[in-house]
């Protein structure tokens, strides 16, 4: 996948656009996986880039992912990075970009 600046106008406009799309798939509701079901509440309304910016993360659709603001929280905060990686939440930078296949997830 080509890469893309993460800094400009151009980026910013991108991930607008691509935001749209992502509330679309998920109807507005958080798209992890959680107990055999998508978690399902009200998403916030920047969706999650599994690989972060920094990391050098895109805003294609398989990067990014509605997420609400507990699901947020524990991805960044409270799971652990291996976890969270193990379930295709954070991408590493290494990592080529994937798309997320929460069907395969188990809890
Ligand atoms: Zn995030
Ligand atoms: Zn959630």
């Amino acid at each position: 996948m080509k890469r893309r600046s993460v800094k400009g106008q151009k980026y910013e406009a991108d991930y607008w656009a691509q935001m749209n799309f992502v509330h679309e798939r998920s109807g507005y509701r958080c798209e992890v996986m959680r107990h055999g079901g998508r978690c399902r509440n009200q998403s916030q309304a920047y969706p999650h880039h599994r690989k972060l910016r920094s990391q050098g993360g895109s805003n294609s659709l398989d990067n990014l992912l509605d997420v609400c603001a507990r699901c947020h929280d524990e991805i960044h905060r409270e799971m652990p990075r291996s976890l969270a990686v193990a379930r295709g939440l954070i991408v590493p930078r290494d990592t080529p970009e994937f798309p997320y296949h929460p069907e395969e997830i188990d809890d």
